[in-house]
C-alpha cells in the first residue's frame, strides 16, 4: 500500500521502518526542517526492549545507552546536594533503556531502506477520504494520493485535528510546562545532573555523553499560545521565572533565550476515544500522549508502530480490522502508562518550601534504609 506518515518522530520513524520492512511505500512529511534532535534522554521499557530487539536494533540501542535519571541530585540555593533520586522513584519497570532522543532516531533513521520520502518543511492541510484512497493536500500546495494515513505528529497532531477535531476536545493538562534548552560548554566535573526546586519550579542540568541541557518545569494553568511560536515560547518561559536570581537560574535562562530549537511544551496527556476513522490511523502521542511523567511514551510509539504493522500485514488489504486489531493490542499499554503518572509533579516540582523539604527528607531516608 501506498502510506503517508505525517510526522518524523519516534512514532513516525518506527512506523515508517515497520511498514517498509514489511513491502509498504511509505512517504514520511515532517514540519521542521531536519530530524529534531534535541530532547533530554527517553526511557524504552518493558515489551518496547523486546520490539526494539525484533526491529533488529537492540544492539546499536544498548551500545548508546546513559545513565541520566539515575544522577540526579536535587541541590539548595547555593548549589549544595540535599537529595539524590534514586531510580525506582521515577521508573516503574526493572527493564528500562535510556537512550539520548536523538540517538533513538538516528538508529531509526540509519535503518530506514532507501526507498522512504523524507520530505522536510512541509506538513498536511487537507485530506479528502473517498473510501478507495485519501487525496492530500500538504501546506506546501503538493498534492498526492495515498491508500493510508497515519498521523504521528506528535501531541498538537494536524492528522487527528483534521481527522477527529480540535486538540481541545482531548488534551488533559496536567498542571505544569515543561522546556529544554542545549547548554553549549558546560564543564563536566563530575556526572551528576543538578536540579534546583522552588515553590512550583524546576531548573536543572541533565548531562549525558558529551552534552548537556537545561531543564525546566513549572506548575501553570494552561496558557494560551501558538506552540509554533518559538518566541511567545521563551516568554511564557521567562516569565514563569521572573524573579528567580537563585543557584544559575538566570545562566540557564539565558542559554534557553540563546536555543533556535528549544523544546517547549505543556504536559498535558492525550485521550481520543478511537485512533482510526476510513483510512487515517494516529500512533505515538498524537493518538495518545502519555506525557513525560510517564515516562513511556517512547516505549508506547515503539509498541503502537510494530501492532500497526503486524495487523495491516495480517489482515491483508482490509485495513479497517487492522486498525481495530491494532488499537485492541495498543490500549492496554497505554492504559497503563498514562495512569501510572499519579501525581509526579509532587516529587519533580513540589509546591510548596514545607513540600520541597518533606520530599528531600524521604529521599534521603530511602538512601540511608
Ligand atoms: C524536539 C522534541 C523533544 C522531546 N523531548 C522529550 C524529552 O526530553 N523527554 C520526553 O519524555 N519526551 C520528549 N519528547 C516527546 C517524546 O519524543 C514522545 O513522547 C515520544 O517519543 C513519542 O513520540 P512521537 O513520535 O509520537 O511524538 P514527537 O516526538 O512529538 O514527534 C512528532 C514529530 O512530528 C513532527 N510534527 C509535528 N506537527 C507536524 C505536522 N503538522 N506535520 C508534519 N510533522 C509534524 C514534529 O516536528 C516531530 O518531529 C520530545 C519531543 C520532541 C518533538
Amino acid at each position: 500500500m501506498d502510506v503517508l506518515i505525517s510526522g518524523a518522530g519516534i512514532a513516525g520513524l518506527s512506523t515508517a521502518l515497520d511498514l517498509a520492512s514489511r513491502g509498504h511505500r511509505v512517504t514520511v512529511v515532517e514540519r521542521a526542517a531536519h530530524f529534531r534532535v534535541n530532547g533530554s534522554p527517553i526511557d524504552i521499557r518493558g515489551d518496547a526492549i523486546g520490539v526494539v530487539a525484533e526491529m533488529g536494533l537492540l544492539e546499536e540501542v544498548l551500545r548508546r545507552r546513559v545513565r541520566t535519571s539515575e544522577l540526579t541530585q536535587f541541590v539548595d540555593g547555593d548549589g549544595e546536594p540535599v537529595a539524590r533520586l534514586p531510580l525506582r522513584e521515577v521508573s516503574d519497570s526493572d527493564d528500562d533503556v535510556e537512550i539520548p532522543r536523538e540517538d533513538l532516531a538516528q538508529v531509526l533513521v540509519d535503518a530506514l531502506p532507501p526507498d522512504v520520502e523524507i520530505r522536510f518543511l512541509d506538513s498536511v492541510e487537507e485530506l479528502a477520504d473517498d473510501e478507495t484512497g485519501i487525496d492530500v493536500r500538504f501546506a506546501s500546495g503538493h498534492r498526492a494520493r495515498f491508500d493510508l494515513v497515519v498521523g504521528a505528529d506528535g501531541q498538537h497532531s494536524a492528522v487527528r485535528r483534521l481527522t477527529f477535531g480540535p486538540e481541545s476536545d482531548f488534551a488533559r493538562h496536567l498542571g505544569l510546562y515543561v522546556a529544554l534548552a542545549d547548554l553549549p560548554g558546560e564543564a563536566r566535573s563530575d556526572r551528576l545532573n543538578p536540579m534546583y526546586n522552588s515553590p512550583g519550579h524546576l531548573a536543572g542540568i541533565a548531562r549525558y555523553g558529551n552534552r548537556a541541557l537545561g531543564v525546566f518545569m513549572f506548575r501553570s494553568d494552561p496558557v494560551d499560545h501558538d506552540h509554533r511560536d518559538l518566541d511567545a515560547q521563551k516568554k511564557i518561559l521567562v516569565d514563569a521565572f521572573e524573579g528567580h536570581r537563585e543557584w544559575k537560574v538566570p545562566q540557564l535562562l539565558d542559554a534557553a533565550l540563546a536555543d533556535p530549537e528549544l523544546y517547549f511544551d505543556s504536559v498535558s496527556q492525550i485521550h481520543v476515544p478511537t485512533w482510526h476513522r476510513g483510512r487515517v490511523v494516529l500512533v505515538g502521542d498524537a493518538a495518545h500522549c502519555a506525557t513525560g511523567l510517564s515516562g513511556r511514551g517512547t516505549s508506547l510509539a515503539l509498541t503502537g508502530a510494530l501492532f500497526l504493522a503486524e495487523e495491516l500485514e495480517r489482515a491483508d488489504g482490509d485495513h479497517t480490522a487492522a486498525f481495530e486489531r491494532y488499537e485492541a493490542r495498543q490500549r492496554p499499554y497505554v492504559e497503563f502508562a498514562q495512569n501510572s503518572v499519579g501525581d509526579g509533579a509532587a516529587l519533580v516540582v513540589p509546591s510548596s518550601w514545607e513540600a520541597i523539604t518533606a520530599r528531600n527528607e524521604r529521599l534521603r531516608g530511602l538512601e540511608t534504609a
